[in-house]
């Protein structure tokens, strides 16, 4: 076979491999992407559902305005078009039986926007609602990065500590944190969700907006990457995992992939999941990444559902008291209100519980619940449905395990790692993946020019 010998070669085209891509072919570095799948995109994908021509992610994702990076990256990939911002933050919370509550910032400066929009949350009692000041005094004075004690505890203890009132958790709190860091509160690290919050709710009032895919998220974050790199001189080879590789004390010299082909690249970047990791580098210890057996990962469950009567009127709304956190209305997100049948998709974060459960059960479930929040579902009948379960959504952000996350740099000086189980002090996002790519990307630029490949 004959060989190809790229500035940087990079395993894995998610997120993170593409963003790095993409920065590397806009800094005149050739390219090489190698995805052992038939499709780009890793855990950010969609596909056309074939009985109603829907584009269908597998999972919804949402983002925010204080994914700087990825916005960033949608500017690069030329798809800022496909998203919409929010001017502010406008959040739903549904009860049965009782009128919806908004969490609407105000155009106030942050951190006070969003402060006024807690404020008038109706869900939440008066009383439970100043309780919530606790909460952002904190969020004021913590630095999650250096607090050992924050690093320490739970989200649960967290709050505990700060007397949030039962309610305060229940119908607030877990819903943004199992949201956001995709796990039980009483494992994922307190730090974490501080930071969270902190990137929401200060710096620019933007931040603290929900950023959402106008299309499917194929179009949306993958495809503009993918034509990125070719249209500047790059290969993406699909369906291709590394067979083995050749290195010297700290030197990859080769890769050999599964069809045979060998590649020498100058500099390398892994941009697998850890549970990937270790059938390229067998022993992840040798290339200077520890711990990478410490990661356990969380689940996410979306029930696809197709109605035939339009009765929810939003984009998308949380669920409180309920085993679905969030219920997206599609139709309403691609702009095809009124039309055909009501595609909802309902989801479940952390669901450890539900995960084993069979497709009716869960579609069941799904409609029952819907009943309860939208009487007027009663009347309607579910035409299609769709499970997506992703067992390996996210890592778990447990308490104490942000220690094992392994930085950009390896023991290999030309070998790097992106990924959004990476040390980027982020829960496992869109964004922290996208961040991870542009800093493995600047560490191989760094390497190819310090080693005279280029000035
Ligand atoms: C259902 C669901 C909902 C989510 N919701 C949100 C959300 O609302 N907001 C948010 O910010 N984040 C969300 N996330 C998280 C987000 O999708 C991930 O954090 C992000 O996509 C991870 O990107 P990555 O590039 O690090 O990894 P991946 O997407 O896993 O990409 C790694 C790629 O490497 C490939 N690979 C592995 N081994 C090899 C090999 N040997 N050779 C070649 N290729 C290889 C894999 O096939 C894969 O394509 C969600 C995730 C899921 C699953």
């Amino acid at each position: 076979m004959p060989s190809r010998s790229p500035d940087v070669l990079i395993i894995g085209g998610g997120l993170a491999g593409l963003t790095a891509g993409v920065q590397l072919s806009s800094l005149g570095f050739s390219v090489t992407l190698i995805e052992q799948k038939p499709k780009l995109g890793g855990r950010t994908y969609s596909f056309l559902h074939p009985e109603t021509g829907d584009e269908v992610d597998n999972g919804q994702h949402l983002m925010m305005g204080c994914y700087h990076s990825t916005l960033k990256y949608l500017r690069m990939i030329d798809r800022l078009s496909m998203v919409e911002i929010q001017q502010t933050l406008s959040i739903l919370f549904r009860s049965e039986n009782k009128p919806p509550a908004i969490l609407r910032t105000s155009r106030l400066p942050a951190p006070f926007n969003v402060l006024s929009g807690l404020m008038q949350l109706k869900s939440l009692s008066v009383s439970d609602r100043i309780a919530l000041l606790r909460v952002g005094v904190q969020l004021i004075i913590r630095n999650p990065d250096t607090d050992k004690q924050l690093q320490s505890i739970s989200v649960t203890q967290w709050l505990d500590e700060l007397k949030q009132p039962a309610t305060n958790k229940k119908y607030l709190w877990d819903i943004i944190a199992i949201g956001a860091l995709n796990d039980s509160t009483e494992k994922i690290s307190a730090a974490l969700f501080v930071k969270v919050l902190k990137s929401a709710f200060f710096g620019s009032r933007v931040n603290s907006s929900m950023v959402i895919p106008k299309k499917g998220l194929s179009p949306v974050l993958v495809d503009g990457a993918a034509e990125f790199i070719v249209k500047n001189g790059g290969t993406i080879l699909v369906n291709q995992s590394i067979q083995s590789t050749k290195q010297n004390s700290d030197t990859i010299i080769s890769v050999t992939l599964d069809n045979g082909e060998v590649i020498m690249p100058k500099s390398v970047i892994s941009a697998v999941p850890y549970f990937d990791l270790p059938k390229i580098f067998p022993d992840p210890a040798a290339i200077g990444v520890k711990g990478v057996d410490r990661f356990i990962s969380s689940p996410i469950i979306t029930v696809h559902l197709w109605l035939d009567a339009h009765f929810m009127p939003e984009q998308f709304a949380a669920l409180l008291d309920s085993p679905f956190h969030w219920v997206f209305n599609k139709s309403v997100i691609y702009g095809k209100e009124h039309q055909g049948l009501m595609y909802l998709a309902l989801v479940v974060s952390g669901a450890h519980d539900l995960v084993e459960k069979e497709k009716d059960e869960l579609t069941e479930l799904a409609h029952n619940e819907l009943k309860r929040f939208y009487p007027a579902a009663s009347a309607a009948s579910v035409i299609h449905s769709l499970i997506i379960k992703e067992k390996r959504a996210t890592f778990s952000p447990f308490v104490g395990m942000e220690q094992y996350r392994p930085s950009n740099i390896t023991s290999l000086k030309n070998l790097f790692l992106a990924g959004d189980w990476t040390d980027t002090k982020l829960p496992a996002t869109i964004e922290g993946a996208v961040q991870s790519g542009f800093s493995a990307a600047e560490l191989a630029a760094q390497q190819l020019k310090h080693e005279k490949y280029y000035s």
